[in-house]
């Protein structure tokens, strides 16, 4: 089956009672047994329901993986796979992160015993050169969120393999059209289905892929241990979500190219991240790994101050002011007082999240409007 094929089919049959097109919302808490443990898979829905199956299923072969597990949140699923570590081992991560990925990691996890390197992962060098003893995994996030840094996920995963580490990509900014980081060598793919995979601003949910059966045993004894689970009305949206994944990617995408291209030519506009740019730092990895390059832009102001910023986020009518990515709309954040606010200003500044940096999720309106509401923003400044 090839992606398109996947998106509407995969994990999915007409329901065998009724023969409904759509996998029915399961909206049961618990399931008949004939004689104790004889039932028909489903015992209780924390630890499984059919919805939640259908869509686990469908994301399992999306990311090229053998196991997909659901959590209530992206982060629910940062919670668990955290959690496979032990007080004392060590992380390697991506240092411009999603924001609530930084804090869960710096605020609830050190406090357990993790400790956490955050490095740039542009250079192999700098990563090995914190690999210990009590390393025992490395987190990437690629594209990177905001400044759309493109990380090698093949020379990542080389290196991890070397070192025996387990190797998590967060694939929520790319999305399996994009990048299939299992293929790359990536040991657990994880999800924020509230971005682009659920894809209409509605839900709020989480997943981890992979190809592992200790891996996934581990992870499905946290999932069912911890008991962060989605609900099967969310599974249902994000599942409907999901079958036009490729149709919404492909219009991002051909959206994203032309207002990246747009802005690289406003005078006020300094500095345009967008890895789809031949001059990007990383574009030749890009290249390499993805099948195209997305529709999250940002860009800063020349002169780089915080007020023309903040003018320019607050004149736009169809890029709404808002945090998350990824809907049918286009949104328009400033990260360093959203997004980005948890992190410390010089940590955030040595990645580049400058004062004047806005961040676009470019959606797929008619992309003549997108420009033109830009247009009248900037040239508020
Ligand atoms: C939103 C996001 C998360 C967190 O997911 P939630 O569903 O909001 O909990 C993690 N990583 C990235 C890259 C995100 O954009």
């Amino acid at each position: 089956m090839k992606f398109g094929t996947k998106t509407i089919h995969a994990g999915q049959k007409a329901d065998p009672t009724t023969g409904a097109i759509m996998t029915p919302i399961y909206q049961t808490s618990t399931y008949i047994q004939n004689k104790p443990g004889d039932h028909k898979g489903y015992e209780y829905s924390r630890t499984a329901n059919p919805t939640r199956t259908a869509l686990e299923n469908n994301l399992a072969a999306l990311e090229n993986g053998k196991f997909g597990l659901c959590f209530g949140s992206g982060l629910a699923a940062v919670d668990s796979i955290i959690k496979l570590l032990s007080p004392g081992d060590e992380v390697i991560s991506t240092n411009d992160l999603y924001g609530g990925t930084y804090r869960i990691f710096t605020k609830v996890f050190e406090g357990l015993g993790i400790k956490f390197h955050f490095t740039g992962m542009d250079n192999i060098d700098k990563i090995s050169s914190l690999v210990n003893e009590n390393t025992k995994m490395v987190w990437a996030e690629t594209p990177t969120n905001p400044m759309l840094n493109i990380i090698d996920i093949q020379a990542l995963s080389n290196i991890s393999k070397e070192n025996n580490l387990i190797l998590v990509v967060d694939n929520t900014f790319a999305t399996p059209y994009l990048q299939t980081p299992l293929d790359l060598g990536a040991d657990i793919v994880m999800h924020s289905l509230t971005k682009y995979m659920g894809g209409h601003s509605d839900v709020v949910m989480g997943a981890a892929i992979c190809n592992d059966e200790k891996l996934a045993e581990k992870l499905y004894f946290l999932q069912n241990s911890c008991g962060a689970v989605p609900g099967p009305q969310d599974s249902f949206l994000v599942l409907r979500g999901i079958k036009t994944l490729h149709v919404r990617m492909q219009r991002h995408c051909e959206n994203g190219k032309i207002i990246a291209e747009f802005l690289q030519k406003n005078p006020k506009v300094n500095n345009v991240y967008w890895p789809g740019f031949e001059n990007h730092t990383n574009h030749d990895i890009a290249k390499k790994q993805m099948n195209d390059y997305g529709g999250m832009i940002s860009f800063d102001i020349v002169g780089n101050k915080l007020e023309d910023a903040v003018t320019v986020v607050s004149n736009t009518h169809f890029f709404t002011l808002a945090e998350s990515l990824g809907g049918v709309e286009s949104l328009i954040g400033h990260p360093a007082s959203m997004t980005h606010a948890a992190i410390p200003k010089e940590e955030r500044e040595r990645t580049g999240v400058v004062d004047s940096l806005i961040r676009l999720s470019v959606g797929i309106e008619d992309v003549d409007d997108l420009v033109s509401d830009l247009k009248q923003a900037i040239d508020k400044v």
